[in-house]
């Protein structure tokens, strides 16, 4: 095998150098960086640009494409201010190509709008949307031309930085290229082994940072757009080899600690026999892979994957007992509140009985009942814990816990995983230094490939079985012009005696103003469906009346539930069989199939209605038939996986990783074989090189894969 490159160490420090080693980079400027992890040269050199922008050609304004970013050049043909208390501004551009584009502008000074006289030539950049009166762009940024002014056109794409706050873009870009000015020989810098690099045909590190950073004027413009360029290439397999890597050490070193091996039965057969339901094939399999992993000195690191509603939380609870019946705790965290109650409710109602003792943690428990749970957490009273993100805060401390569970995995990082983990780090009385058996669970299914690279530190089980009586979930989509049908249909259904959802969602994801749709949909719905009880539910209502709201709901004092997408991860009401997504076109698959699996979840057949707005984009009408054609998880995974393009990511709460500054885990799937391999051969052969490029890569999250 041949033998991995060891850059020398002398020239590898300069990476390390400060940025206060940059002229005009002070300590303010430095503190801004730091701000957003950006403490070394390196971190500079891999701070790589988010997009390009095209400046090198014009295109004419009949061919634009909404969404789809420009460069345009024409005249001013007509301007429109709007009143002095709602500042608009709109100014008309025709071209030789007799289209016309509106530039809208909300701010602006008396300068700028005193430039654009009709017949003035501009060329301006920008991104243009379907508008009032044909496509627009907003806030483009331009330039003014002169008649003479054949103004050249750039001669290479121009890399545009995540933004730094504090920071404006063009001094970024500066200290990005002093950065660059130091980047040191290609040998010194290269970590990955010379005959992978030959036989994919990358560039080296060197090579491949300047071309991203500094495309050169014959680059291949569309590859570099596309995030496909082998510059981008090379660096998304070190990115993804860096997290694997990463990934693969944090499990080693967690199978070097000891954990309490948890054998007894007793209890959670006594809550099986009391359950109103009899496992399924699959819950009894995965129940007993967990049992086998439990038996051992070491912790558990499993994730249990299973569709929506296959029935993951009963499994959570009886793994629970085992922890409970060895004297020791168990935690369970999810990631909204909703879903942590529904959770405790659940659990007390199945544990109490049982006399499990459930105790609830969440950020709005505060005073004296905080300081109550608190003591009993620490003081081993509290058997089983239920919360939010609160039971990884300072100052919870568990007598003895033996058990961390976290549901609906993909809302966490790996990071806070692991910060639950570390509340059971030594603390255990009869096993120092031991940590927790850790399970995960998560409904949303992702393809194999993918689910390798986002959990390479964890053994997968899936319920791959949903229980018995449940019939598929019809769904259809309409228009939003058919509402009011849509409102007869709802007040016939619960006439019947059926229970609704009427999911709000807004393309601004800011919670007041989403949750003030839904405050104006829930009055609205109540005034056409007098006989309708309406209910609603948003993220911004406290607590205590989002509870009492669904507890309401789950009674069937509740006939119609007006809510935003807080209901969207794990809320189970049975009975609830019709369901209906406002602006369904605006969300993606996974959050479409996460919805949906709201309802279907009793044995009365039910349906979900996607209401959209007009026109649909091509990718909206693929999503939606998608959805009308299966309700199997899976196959929406592999769909969104296709539909989903080069440069929209994969985002965190789809996997679990952190924002990749390179790698597109869906355009770069292709990768993963070859990340793998060389991974397992870099951890055996040169350890020390594996620990480099996590370093580089991964930065602050290498505590974890050395704990
Ligand atoms: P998810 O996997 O989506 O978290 P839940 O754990 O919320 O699903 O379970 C969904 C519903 O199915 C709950 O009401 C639960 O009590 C019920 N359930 C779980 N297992 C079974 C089973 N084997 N038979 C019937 N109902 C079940
Ligand atoms: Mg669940």
């Amino acid at each position: 095998m041949p033998r991995v490159a060891r850059p020398a160490p002398a020239l590898a420090a300069v990476g390390e150098a400060p940025l206060t080693t940059l002229p005009g980079c002070g300590p303010k400027v430095a503190e801004k960086l730091a701000a957003r992890g950006l403490l070394t040269l390196q971190d500079l050199w891999l701070q790589l640009p988010r997009q390009y922008e095209d400046r090198t050609r014009v295109t004419p304004i009949r061919l634009l494409q909404p969404g789809v970013a420009a460069q345009v050049e024409g005249r001013v043909e007509a301007v429109e201010r709007g009143f002095r208390w709602r500042p608009l501004l709109r100014v008309a551009v025709g071209d030789e190509s007799h289209a016309t584009l509106v530039l809208r502008f909300f701010h602006f000074r008396a300068a700028q709008v005193s430039q654009f006289v009709p017949g003035t030539r501009l060329r301006c950049y920008g991104t243009p949307r379907p508008g009032q009166h044909g496509l627009e762009i907003v806030h483009p940024s331009y330039r003014v031309l002169d008649d003479a002014d054949d103004a050249e056109l750039g001669s290479s794409l121009d890399p545009v930085y995540p933004a730094i706050e504090g920071l404006g873009p063009a001094s970024l870009r500066r200290l990005i290229g002093l950065a660059l000015d130091r980047l040191p020989a290609a040998e010194s810098l290269e970590l990955l082994p010379a005959d992978l690099r030959a036989a994919l045909n990358l560039p080296s590190l060197r090579d491949a940072l300047l071309t991203v950073h500094r495309p050169p004027a014959d680059a291949d413009v569309a590859a570099l757009l596309a995030g496909r360029h082998p510059a981008q290439r090379r660096l998304a397999l070190e990115e993804l080899l860096a997290h694997h890597l990463s990934l693969r050490r944090q499990r080693l070193a967690q199978q070097a600690h000891a954990a309490p091996p948890l054998r007894g039965l007793a209890l959670a057969r006594q809550l099986r026999d009391r359950l109103p339901f009899a496992l399924t094939g699959a819950q009894q399999r995965v129940f007993a892979e967990i049992l086998a992993d439990l038996a051992k000195p070491s912790p558990m690191l499993r994730l249990v994957q299973g569709d929506v509603g296959s029935g993951k939380t009963v499994v959570a609870a009886l793994a629970a007992m085992l922890a409970v019946e060895s004297g020791k705790q168990a935690a369970l965290m999810a990631p909204t509140e909703l879903l942590a109650e529904q959770h405790l409710n659940n659990l007390r109602g199945w544990l109490e009985p049982l006399g499990v003792r459930v105790a609830w943690l969440a950020g709005k428990v505060t005073g004296k009942a905080r300081r109550d749970v608190l003591a009993a957490v620490a003081s081993g009273d509290a058997q089983v814990v239920v919360g939010t993100h609160a039971l990884m805060q300072e100052g919870v401390a568990f007598r003895d816990l033996a058990l961390a569970i976290v549901d609906e995995q993909h809302r966490f990082g790996v990071h806070q995983r692991l910060a639950l983990r570390d509340k059971g780090a030594a603390a255990s009385p009869d096993a120092p230094g031991s940590v927790p058996h850790q399970l995960v669970m998560t409904a949303t299914p992702i393809p194999r490939t993918l689910a390798m690279a986002a959990y390479a530190d964890l053994d997968v089980s899936a319920i791959d079985e949903l229980p018995p009586g449940r019939t598929p979930v019809q769904t259809v989509a309409l228009s939003g012009e058919r509402r009011p049908e849509l409102v007869e249909r709802i007040r016939t259904a619960c006439a019947e005696g059926r229970q609704a959802y009427w999911v709000c969602t807004l393309i601004d994801d800011s919670d007041e103003v989403v949750a003030q749709a839904a405050q104006g949909t829930f009055e609205q719905l109540s005034a056409q469906l007098p006989s309708v009880r309406v209910g609603l539910v948003h993220g911004r209502m406290k607590p205590a009346e989002k509870q009492a709201t669904m507890r309401a709901f789950k009674d069937g004092a509740i006939d119609l539930l007006v809510a935003t997408t807080v209901i969207e991860v794990g809320v189970d009401v049975p009975n609830a069989s019709l369901m209906v997504v406002e602006n369904a076109e605006r969300l993606g698959l996974a959050q479409l199939h996460q919805l949906r699996g709201r309802v279907g979840r009793g044995s009365a057949a039910s349906s979900c209605v996607l209401l959209y707005q007009p026109p649909l984009s091509a990718m909206a009408r693929e999503r939606l038939a998608t959805m009308r054609e299966t309700n199997d998880g899976f196959v929406i995974a592999e769909k969104d996986l296709e539909l989903r393009g080069p440069g929209e990511l994969l985002g965190t709460r789809q996997t679990g990783l952190a924002g990749f500054r390179v790698a597109d885990l869906a355009r770069d799937a292709d990768l993963l074989p070859q990340v793998h391999e060389l991974g397992e051969r870099l951890l055996v052969d040169a350890p020390d090189v594996a620990a480099r490029i996590v370093a580089r890569w991964v930065g602050g999250a290498v505590r974890y894969a050395g704990a």
